[in-house]
């Protein structure tokens, strides 16, 4: 697949120069505040430093081809660890280290999916997440398609036996995720056999979907997997007409035991607070059909890429910045706990987090969550973003992974936000290095590494 269209800010703009007599609109010129003012020749040496080369795609695309898939409990994401851990040390980044974390060993096996009537045709499919296996055999059974849980619990009666389809088209991920991560255990209870569901994502070229599913505890667990919105939309075509659909479903996945892995963590130490840190990072870990280049590769590489850029350019801020990239977001966020946990005595003293785990396409800016004080800081700092077009800040700012953190400390929120097709690709054999412009990675890590020098940087210290 070609590059994905995204609406690049400068393409904008040049719409708006070339329209004759200008529009009728207030453009907002945003002059830089006084007291960021002395932090223009940073922000220029930083984001010069990153437009001037492709070193972070060219590393994103390294780490993707080289090692494939980082699955927690997967060969492929230790070797990436300890590639990152010389990498980093190479760079010339301080107190480069790992810290151990047991992550759950999820493995897929070998998964189909087949219509065996009214006429046979294997379908396209990925298992869940998380999810347990069929007998060797699978399971078969009658397909019942529901579109919600109302629907699922107003059928309550001929669930039991069956393979249930949640067929509800993509809204946002907030919405339609709660069908995967929930429908397994709603149908389970009512008797079904298997779930499938409608992929999590905007329609693609018939893609499913993975993620993670989340049993309750106590409750049936049953094998779910996704399908496309093609072929949801086919079969709920077929049982609208009154035609019964048979079903085979055969899973090989299964927990195995729980495996050792690691954060890792690179500093730059700060030259007059040490002690006092602004954490930026990624997830390391993936799901296991792509090469998780954009979730969370691209976040990963380009907050690391923020402290290397600082170190060429010997950029020492007063406060220490810290890269940690987190293992086991995808299906157990381990990693962000084992960091709460190892840290706690360390917390209060961390001045802000940030987590870049939405893509690295054509940032927009950050969003973010602290207080009035804070904000208005950071939206002052945002002002030097301008000439990249990464100077908005939204109204609230996180990641799942500095997410547990946040909630024991209490300090700023962070997220770098971009525009661009995510989750088109999210979670999908498409995850691949070729959806992201070098462009958009390298100004994402400008924006990142301006952004984090600064608030490292400033006198007083952000809350
Ligand atoms: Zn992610």
């Amino acid at each position: 697949m070609p590059h994905m269209p995204i609406i690049r800010p400068f393409a904008f703009a040049l719409l708006v120069v070339l329209q004759y007599p200008p529009p009728a609109v207030d453009v907002p010129h945003r002059t830089v505040p006084q007291w960021v003012a002395p932090y223009r020749d940073a922000t220029g040496r930083l984001t010069g430093e990153a437009l001037s080369s492709d070193a972070a795609w060219q590393r994103l695309a390294y780490l993707g081809d080289t090692f494939g898939h980082r699955l927690s409990g997967s060969p492929n994401l230790e070797a990436a660890i300890r590639w990152a851990v010389e990498e980093m040390k190479r760079d010339g980044l301080e107190n480069v280290h790992t810290e151990p974390v047991k992550v759950p060993h999820w493995v897929r096996g070998r998964e189909s999916l087949e219509i065996l009537g009214p006429i046979p045709q294997p379908l396209v499919m990925l298992g869940l997440g998380n999810s347990v296996g069929t007998p060797p055999a699978g399971v078969e059974a009658e397909l019942l398609v529901v579109r919600s849980f109302e629907q699922l619990d107003a059928a309550r009666d001929q669930v039991k036996g069956r393979i249930v389809l949640f067929n509800v088209p993509f809204t946002n991920y907030g919405e339609t995720v709660r069908f995967r991560a929930m429908g397994p255990s709603r149908a389970g209870v009512l008797g079904a056999v298997a779930v499938l569901v409608r992929a999590v994502g905007p329609a693609g070229l018939r893609t499913p979907h993975t993620g993670a599913l989340s049993y309750v505890d106590g409750q049936p667990q049953i094998p779910a997997a996704a399908v496309s919105a093609e072929d949801a939309a086919r079969l709920q075509r077929i049982v609208d007409r009154g035609t019964t659909v048979r079903l085979q479903l055969k899973m090989e996945a299964k927990f195995l035991p729980d495996a050792d892995s690691a954060n890792v963590v690179g500093e730059i130490r700060g030259r007059e607070l040490p002690q006092e840190v602004v954490v930026i990072g990624g997830h390391f870990d993936s799901w296991d059909v792509g090469t998780g280049s954009t979730d969370d590769g691209g976040g990963c590489i380009a907050t690391w890429e923020a402290l290397r850029l600082m170190k060429k350019l010997n950029l020492r801020p007063r406060r220490t910045v810290r890269v940690v990239l987190w293992t086991n977001e995808e299906n157990g966020g381990r990693g962000g706990q084992a960091y709460r946990d190892q840290h706690l005595a360390e917390l209060s003293n961390h001045v802000m987090m940030m987590e870049s785990d939405g893509g690295v396409f054509a940032p927009t800016g950050f969003g973010f969550t602290g207080t009035e004080a804070g904000r208005a800081k950071v939206r002052d700092i945002a002002t030097l973003l301008a000439g990249i077009h990464a100077d908005n800040i939204g109204p609230s700012g996180g990641g799942a992974d500095i997410g547990p953190s946040i909630q024991h400390g209490g300090m700023a929120a962070m997220s770098l936000e971009v525009e661009g097709n995510y989750f088109l690709i999210h979670h999908t054999p498409a995850d691949t290095v070729d959806k992201i412009d070098p462009l958009d990675i390298a100004r994402s890590s400008a924006a990142i590494a301006v952004m984090t020098y600064v608030v490292a940087d400033m006198p007083e210290r952000i809350r």
